[in-house]
């Protein structure tokens, strides 16, 4: 309960939304939790805005998911609206870090230029590994081919830069789903981490800015479960401190499904403008996590002496119908 964590590093959570629109109570539930975990320990809590993926941006989403966590009674001590020592906390003013990062990474031979389209990694790639995640990369680039990088180029393309991933498994212990042991070279291999267009994916930014914000626990949805040896390989590559992964299960809907629009779930920027008690919303996300009875009105505060990593429920948390718009 002193705001280190294990390394003895100052303890430092984030939620770190995309303003692809606004957050839907399973991200306000994830948002929740990341905070309670920090503040429970007195640790200190990051919001960074993760908006590198601009043509799913939507106007104002930012703006938007800001005050719909504060309504809900969150706060940060960093964040893009309150500054703080290690900003921007916006994702798309950070590219020289990025930019800095992928130059190493390729002054190592860690990474390499790939021209593949995604149409011929498709074709290149074998059957079984047309996953969710798309297929896994065959490898095309990783020899370089200078006739056909030439060519391209002289076409007026870019190429991807691509982390060259060493064999076998990635083993960690996560804070709620236990132990883990993923083989990313089997399943997703070498991973893109600057895009043709010039902009760092996902995996790097992620990686570099939690490195560089200092966040010690990363506690978020178990839908990126799946990435986060990709995460870890990065950090050991660019000899960065590795944090605590929690991954929390997803809010689905009464039937079970992950929460999607056709719920018709309520945003938490819906429900603000609604005027529901934001306590009430508080106390059905804590419900949603074994925190909270039903019906209960609660703050974040009022959950602070609750917080038991224990009590979240394993299985996704199932939303219940009071939380869906009447159209539904
Ligand atoms: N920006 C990502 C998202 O909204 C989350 C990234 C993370 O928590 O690592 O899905």
């Amino acid at each position: 309960m002193d705001g280190k964590d294990a390394t003895s590093r100052p303890l430092r959570g984030r939620f770190a939304p995309s303003p692809t629109g606004d957050l839907h109570l399973g991200n306000a539930r994830t948002a929740l939790l990341a905070w309670l975990s920090v503040r429970a320990r007195g640790g200190a809590f990051v919001l960074r805005m993760e908006d590198l993926d601009k043509p799913r941006e939507r106007p104002g989403a930012a703006e938007r998911i800001l005050r719909s966590l504060r309504w809900l009674g969150l706060d940060w001590d960093e964040g893009p609206d309150v500054g703080g020592p290690f900003g921007p906390y916006v994702q798309s003013e950070r590219a020289a870090l990025y930019d800095e990062a992928v130059r190493r990474l390729l002054d190592a031979g860690l990474a390499f230029e790939c021209w593949c389209s995604r149409k011929e990694v498709t074709a290149a790639a074998s059957a079984p590994h047309l996953g969710e995640e798309g297929p896994r990369y065959p490898g095309t680039c990783r020899v370089p081919d200078p006739l056909r990088a030439a060519e391209r180029r002289a076409q007026g393309r870019m190429p991807a830069i691509r982390f060259r991933v060493p064999p076998g498994p990635v083993a960690f212990e996560d804070g709620i789903c236990g132990p883990q042991r993923i083989d990313v070279s089997e399943q997703v291999g070498d991973f893109v981490v600057r895009r043709a267009d010039g902009v760092a994916a996902y995996q790097l930014a992620v990686v570099l800015d939690d490195a560089a914000m200092q966040i010690t626990e990363v506690l978020r949805g178990d839908d990126l479960l799946s990435s986060t040896p990709r995460q870890i390989l990065l950090y050991e590559a660019l000899g960065l401190p590795v944090p605590r992964f929690c991954h929390v299960p997803l809010v689905v809907g009464p039937d079970g499904e992950r929460l999607a629009k056709r719920h018709g779930a309520s945003t938490l920027f819906e429900l603000m403008e609604r005027g529901e008690d934001p306590r009430a919303v508080c106390g059905a996300l804590a419900e949603l996590s074994g925190l909270a009875r039903p019906g209960e009105r609660l703050t974040p505060r009022d959950l602070v002496p609750r917080w038991d990593p224990e009590r979240i429920l394993r299985t996704p948390a199932r939303l219940q119908p009071r939380w869906l718009a009447q159209s539904a």
